[in-house]
């Protein structure tokens, strides 16, 4: 199902507020964690600014230390939800739970599935289930082979709006870079599923310096859209500050990006 050889047209994923997949390259940013209605709502205005017809914010985060933020909740929900109406942007926010897929499909426009979470197939069998459309990141030590499994486990259940994301794997060398972005993935997928792409520069790299780079490198290959953190005050970031555009900088980077994918 998920093959180009079985269904060779292009997937085209329509949200209230975006077609993902189709020729117009997809801006969705936001803060890695919903901190309060106040922060969300504001970083959705700089957000839409910049072009981005999604807002992002975790509000379940999976963190790798438990004594770490961990995220509001339902009630990040809720602020995610209005800030998301507040701006006329539709919203991206990651579930980690099967048991909590019904309440947030209460609220989202696209479920998230970590990278963390890429094999959790109790999970995907749980979006698979609902119509609401699934961003599937690639798992941080996941071959493309085991991407493509995960997408079939929720196509199996009868949701096929799937988009992949490209958010960097481990390597032998992530001492400067948080992760190592696979660019060569952004093609390669595209070949072999039919699914929109779309690339996280954030998670990518780590740092914010190294995100515009490679945002445009994310373009140049030709993925459908990208995800990106942004936050008005980096160093106080309940999580992911180093790799936070600051609003000025993804403003920037955004019209950049625009710019790049026009001219493709
Ligand atoms: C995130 O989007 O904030 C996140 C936790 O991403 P990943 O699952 O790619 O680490
Ligand atoms: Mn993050």
């Amino acid at each position: 199902q998920s093959s180009r050889l079985l269904h060779p047209e292009d997937t085209i994923i329509k949200t209230p507020h975006s077609v993902i997949g189709g020729a117009d390259l997809v801006m969705m940013a936001g803060p890695c964690s919903v901190e309060s209605a106040e922060h969300v709502m504001a970083m959705a205005k700089v957000a839409k600014q910049g072009g981005a017809t999604v807002v992002r914010g975790g509000a379940f985060k999976p963190r790798t230390s438990p004594y770490s933020f961990q995220g509001l909740g339902e009630t990040g929900l809720q602020y995610l939800r209005a800030a998301a109406d507040a701006n006329g942007l539709d919203m991206i926010t990651e579930v980690m739970d099967d048991e909590h897929v019904e309440m947030v499909a209460k609220y989202t426009d696209i479920f998230q599935i970590g990278a963390r979470n890429m094999q959790n197939f109790s999970l995907l069998k749980a979006v698979g289930q609902t119509n609401i459309p699934v961003a599937l990141k690639r798992g941080m030590s996941a071959t493309i082979d085991d991407v493509l499994n995960a997408a079939e486990y929720i196509a199996a259940g009868g949701n096929h709006q799937i988009m992949l994301l490209e958010r960097g794997i481990r390597t032998f060398d992530n001492k400067y870079t948080r992760n190592t972005f696979d660019l060569g993935a952004v093609p390669v997928l595209q070949q072999l599923t039919h699914y929109p792409v779309i690339v996280d520069p954030s998670h990518a790299v780590g740092e914010w310096d190294l995100v515009t780079p490679m945002a445009m490198a994310g373009v140049a290959a030709s993925a459908s859209g990208m995800i990106v953190e942004i936050h008005d005050d980096p160093t106080h970031a309940l999580s992911d500050g180093p790799q936070a555009l600051k609003p000025k900088t993804y403003l920037k980077m955004a019209k950049q990006a625009f710019q790049l994918h026009d001219l493709m």
